[in-house]
């Protein structure tokens, strides 16, 4: 068994299928770990009370995957070719083979590629409400984005933030209506149209934004503490494309449960999850695909042997 990626779904499923014996390899990316690897405290994982650094998450994932017997390789996959038996899947120095490969690549969040950016990531620019909202109480938040996903992020800070501003780069939402008007009629959120952030501004912290009206060209300086993008995400999917089936939005198409498109390719976490996107949601697909795999693989030993009789 070959598992591509190495965030909560890729390495739970290490976990179940290194438990199960399968002698897992786990091809985890040259920067291993996922979208926790990027985070600072995540305060949502049950089993942690007291909250856990994304990256000591993942370190732990990490081990107890190994601790089984999963064997992890930080290289990223190049290539892979589902079109004939065994399946292959390629890195840049080496091609391994499988009966089975469980696809967990994820999905990146859109960054708005702006100075200022990276720098005050985890100091409060974010593009995870749910994980760091919570430590901005009281705060002027700023959500990026007009789309339901911003929608949704903005609603959600409105429970720890005095007040949530919403920018958007046109004058009409993207988003569907019913979040749009929740949005809209909300006390606590207000909108910037017609506006792009070019800067963030603040160090060692943000501390508010350089915006820019887009009608008028001017260009001003706004106060706020956190910044959260919700521009979309892009599923990392292009080294699949022409072999799996995907979605309108690149997501991988898996009508029922864990299956795609070919026998013996599963799939699990953000890479087909346009919905819910955490670690918890991440991590129990990954307990799914990697059962399924099992089940494939029991059921390809059987017709063996029954051919055999
Ligand atoms: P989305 O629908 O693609 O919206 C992205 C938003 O970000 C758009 O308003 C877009 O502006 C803006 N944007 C994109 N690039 C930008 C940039 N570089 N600078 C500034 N703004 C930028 O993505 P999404 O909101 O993540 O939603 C993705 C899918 O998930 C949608 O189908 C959505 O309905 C679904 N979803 C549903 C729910 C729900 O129903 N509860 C929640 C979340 C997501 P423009 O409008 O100008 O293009």
């Amino acid at each position: 068994m070959i598992i591509i990626g190495s965030g909560p779904a890729g390495l739970t499923a290490a976990v179940y299928a290194a438990r199960a014996n399968l002698k897992p390899l786990v091809l985890a990316g040259g920067l291993y770990g996922g979208q926790l690897m990027l985070t600072t405290e995540v305060e949502n994982y049950p089993g942690f009370p007291e909250g856990i650094m994304g990256p000591d998450l993942m370190m732990k994932f990490r081990e107890q995957a190994e601790r089984f017997g999963a064997r992890i390789e930080n290289v990223d996959v190049t290539e892979v070719d589902f079109s004939k038996r065994p399946l292959t899947v390629r890195t840049y120095d080496d091609e391994f083979t499988a009966k089975t490969v469980i696809v967990a690549t994820g999905a990146s969040a859109r960054w708005l590629d702006i100075p200022g950016e990276e720098k005050l990531r985890g100091r409060g620019v974010s593009t995870c409400a749910t994980c760091d909202g919570a430590f901005f109480r009281d705060k002027h938040i700023v959500v990026a984005g007009g789309g339901d996903s911003a929608m949704e992020e903005a609603l959600f800070l409105t429970r720890f933030g005095h007040k949530v501003t919403v920018i958007h780069r046109r004058d009409t939402l993207r988003a569907s209506k019913i979040m749009a008007d929740r949005a809209l009629g909300h006390p606590k959120i207000d909108f910037l149209w017609n506006t792009i952030i070019e800067r963030v501004l603040g160090d060692p912290t943000m501390t508010g934004l350089r915006l820019k009206n887009v009608n008028d060209g001017s260009s001003y300086e706004f106060d706020a503490d956190a910044l959260f993008i919700a521009i979309g995400h892009t599923p990392n999917t292009g080294i699949f494309k022409g072999q799996l089936n995907l979605d309108a939005a690149g997501y991988i198409f898996s009508p029922d449960g864990s299956s795609t498109n070919i026998e013996g390719v599963f799939v699990a976490g953000d890479v087909n999850d346009i919905r819910y996107k955490q670690a918890i949601t991440a991590a129990g697909s990954g307990c799914k695909a990697a059962m399924d795999a099992e089940k494939h693989l029991e059921a390809m030993e059987f017709a063996v042997a029954e051919s055999r009789v």
